[in-house]
């Protein structure tokens, strides 16, 4: 380009902050501006597998692999399953030396990705509120509490209710009609073995018609559980989301009949139930070129967490910087750069849409199958139907 364009990111996930490092290595500078006070204000989340073909790609363009590989778990790719008898009906595990999606708290990975950036990138405590374009070209990007400022390509990286969306589309996310409930148990080995049993190093779900429960191990001896079901959004009608005592019973009545050692998960969590109804954006969602402006991961392609969306939002802006530091305007790099992301977005949410209509099918009957695979294109290391764990 003729001129270093002046660049904007909202949002420092995962996506936001690949695509800083990347324009960064190319010698472009870029600010990112993020809503949460610092890096510290938010306890960042459970464990996020990246996957070799698209997270790994795109941790190796951003030339953080090997650091990436000492902070990951790859014994966190074992997965369980049960029914709600809690009889182990599958169990995968990982090969020696298989690095195809090995685990790592997202805590971790956001300080990895953080602590390559220049000093100063993010701006801390900017919430963004829209971008408009500007008649003779550029882009405004508004703050909340500050003063708007013009930049020549802002990347809206802000997740599922992007503030630079409706720049571009109308596509508002929607209710799936399935919710998830978050849980949470600190030094399980010893305080709650029995569900440090379930889970084992990995992932555990147990499913039964539109019901499921999922834990997810972390490090440091902590475990993140899901209790998931299809249900209105406001199932929880009536109730103080605050008072423990009361959600607990409600979502016990809704699991009535599964094993009592699945029923720990409801019964040990430790603190509150956290309430995640799942959204996602209509498929496909694609909008016209508005010069400037631009989308990655959630912002673009919100869908179900069936363990793709941290890696497409990785794959996304380290694409997106690639584009911008090897093409002559910006006009060309989102060419290049949309036309391969919209379709691959579009390919996933189809298959991680199929894929939720299996795990949690619209009936209550048990004898809903189970899918060939969590993730659509895994080929499963090993399968261990019966031996118990
Ligand atoms: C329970 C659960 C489990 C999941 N598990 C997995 C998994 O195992 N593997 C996987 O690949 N994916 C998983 N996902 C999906 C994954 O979390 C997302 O797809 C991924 O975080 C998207 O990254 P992103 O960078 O696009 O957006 P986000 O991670 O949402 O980051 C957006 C950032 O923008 C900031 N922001 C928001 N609004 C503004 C604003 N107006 N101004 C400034 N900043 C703003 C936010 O504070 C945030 O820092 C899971 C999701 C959920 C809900």
């Amino acid at each position: 380009m003729s001129t270093t364009p002046r660049i904007a990111i909202t949002g420092a996930g995962p996506g936001g902050l690949v695509c800083a490092r990347v324009l960064q290595q190319h010698g472009l500078p870029v600010t990112v501006f993020e809503r949460e006070a610092g890096p510290n204000s938010r306890a960042q989340g459970g464990s996020l597998d990246i996957h070799e073909d698209t997270g790994q790609v795109a941790l190796r363009a951003a030339g953080l692999f090997d650091r990436f590989l000492a902070l990951s778990r790859p014994e966190g790719q074992q997965w369980r399953m049960y029914d709600r008898h809690a009889t182990l009906v599958r169990h995968d595990r990982a090969d020696e030396g298989d690095m195809s999606r090995p685990e790592i708290d997202r805590g971790r990975l956001r300080t990895l990705l953080l602590d390559s950036l220049a000093p100063g990138t993010v701006r801390w405590g900017h919430p963004v509120e829209a971008v408009t374009p500007l008649p003779g070209g550029g882009v405004r990007l508004h703050h909340r509490d500050h003063a708007d400022e013009d930049f020549d390509l802002v990347v809206g990286a802000d997740g599922a209710w992007s503030r630079v969306r409706p720049a571009l589309s109308d596509a508002q996310p929607h209710y799936t009609g399935i919710t998830m409930v978050e849980v949470h148990f600190d030094d399980v080995d010893r305080r709650h073995p029995g569900i440090a049993e379930l889970v084992g190093a990995g992932t555990m779900s147990a499913k039964a018609g539109g019901r499921s429960l999922v834990l997810q191990r972390n490090s440091n001896g902590h475990v993140r559980g899901y209790i998931m079901f299809r249900g209105p959004e406001d199932w929880h009608a009536g109730l103080d989301l605050a008072d423990t005592a009361s959600v607990r019973a409600r979502l016990l009545d809704r699991y009535r009949g599964w094993d009592e050692s699945l029923l720990d998960i409801l019964r040990e969590n430790e603190g509150e139930f956290l309430n995640r109804p799942m959204f996602v954006l209509p498929v496909p969602h694609s909008w016209q070129r508005v010069p400037g402006i631009t989308l990655l991961g959630d912002a673009a392609h919100l869908m179900p967490p069936a363990g793709v969306g941290a890696n497409l939002a990785l794959l996304d802006g380290a694409e997106l910087a690639q584009a911008v530091s090897s093409h002559s305007t910006l006009d060309e790099a989102l060419d290049a750069y949309e036309s391969v992301m919209l379709p691959r977005a579009h390919d996933n949410a189809k298959a991680t849409q199929q894929m939720l209509a299996t795990l949690m099918p619209d009936t209550d009957s048990d004898d809903a199958r189970f899918p060939d695979s969590l993730w659509p294109d895994h080929t499963r290391p090993d399968s261990d139907p019966a031996s118990g764990n």
